[in-house]
């Protein structure tokens, strides 16, 4: 299904009262945005895509880096300060340089980063600091090549631990790894990935898997809970010390002596909506002011009809105040939206 463009209509009934930030009804501000570069990615992770992929996004429907940039101008004058590219792979994008030194030298722009599948990381780590990237996150569920062959569909385990040791020593100030928790395939590797905390100031994020896959794998027994995340983690470090961590990281720990830490995001129990700060941009230019919600707001249509910076800021401000409590609300609203977009995988939301 596609998104039908934003109509004046619809945005007028969403005006949020607020002229110069972007709130909700519910007294949270939105100050971190996530924009999807593109849907792309060398890998098959089988809770992401399916093995033959999905049906890519056609690059005139993508957003430009011009456009992107022009999004993220928009939502710094609103209060935006941190920037997170994803994907897809955003690393595939061949003006992704481009993108963070310009995310990076937008005013009021403090903290730009990438999640990234580690793949291209090796190259590329001395060039992302000097351009101003502060913080990557790089996905890697697993520390056995068969394993990673099996979850990835594709055997690239050694450079992806090459990506991670390259942005620690490239100097990238803040390194994290997430991992989606998988039972009976990575539950038994949660000691190992901890202890990567021990010599290295990485944070180790154990994340809930999600239903964002077309074939559902999340149905298949494989979802692990993030209590049963946290129980085996304080079995197994039974001295484990409260840490700080994002708003929407739970039960941060680390363990006496190391330099890392180790995080779970409860993504899909959904416990910390009410700390959420995030505004998210998908990769064919649609604004989505949930993960869990498939109403969004074409930005990149408004763009190409000539909309001007003001329009643009009133559809980001009015698809924040139209959020949600949570996400099990954005989901249940999901079938009596105005402009429902159903995503087969989430590589098109950016995870
Ligand atoms: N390709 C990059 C990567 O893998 O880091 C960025 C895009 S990927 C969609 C972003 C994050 O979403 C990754 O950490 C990935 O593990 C996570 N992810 C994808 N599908 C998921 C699912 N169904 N449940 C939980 N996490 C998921
Ligand atoms: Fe690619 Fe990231 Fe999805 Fe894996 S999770 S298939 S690396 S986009």
């Amino acid at each position: 299904m596609t998104v039908t463009p934003a109509s004046e209509s619809i945005h007028e009934s969403l005006a949020s009262p607020n002229e110069t930030m972007l709130v909700d009804r519910y007294n949270r501000t939105f100050t971190y945005m996530r924009v999807a570069v593109t849907d792309r990615c060398q890998l098959r992770c089988i809770y992401c895509m399916p093995a033959e992929g999905i049906d890519f996004t056609p690059d005139e429907r993508l957003l430009t880096g011009d456009e992107i940039l022009r999004i993220i101008g928009v939502g710094a004058a609103l209060g935006v300060n941190k920037v997170r590219f994803t994907g897809g792979e955003p690393l595939l994008r061949s003006d992704i340089l481009d993108l963070i030194r310009g995310a990076s030298g937008t005013p009021g722009i403090t903290s730009v980063n990438l999640t990234s599948n580690g793949l291209l990381v090796e190259d590329l780590a001395h060039e992302l600091v000097e351009i101003g990237l502060t913080g990557i996150n790089i996905s890697l569920d697993t520390l056995d090549e068969t394993k990673f062959a099996q979850i990835a569909r594709r055997a690239r385990l050694p450079k992806v631990l090459s990506g991670v040791k390259s942005a620690l020593e490239a100097g990238i100030s803040s390194v994290k790894l997430n991992v989606v928790a998988l039972k009976g395939f990575n539950d038994g590797e949660i000691g190992d990935f901890a202890m990567l905390t021990k010599d290295d100031p990485i944070t180790v994020r154990w994340i809930e898997l999600m239903p964002f896959d077309a074939h559902q794998i999340w149905k298949t027994g494989r979802h692990m809970h993030a209590g049963e995340i946290q129980a085996r983690l304080e079995e197994l470090f039974p001295n484990l010390e409260k840490a700080a961590g994002t708003p929407t990281e739970h039960h941060i720990y680390r363990i006496p002596g190391h330099l890392g830490k180790l995080a779970i995001i409860p993504s899909y129990t959904r416990s910390l909506c009410e700390n959420c700060d995030r505004i998210r941009i998908t990769a064919d230019g649609c604004v989505r002011n949930c993960l869990y919600s498939d109403n969004e707001f074409s930005l990149r249509d408004h763009m190409r009809n000539g909309g001007t910076d003001d329009e643009l800021s009133r559809i980001l401000r009015g698809a924040m105040w139209d959020k949600k409590v949570d996400g099990w609300a954005s989901q249940r609203a999901n079938d009596t939206g105005p402009e429902v977009h159903h995503r087969e995988s989430m590589t098109q939301i950016g995870g």
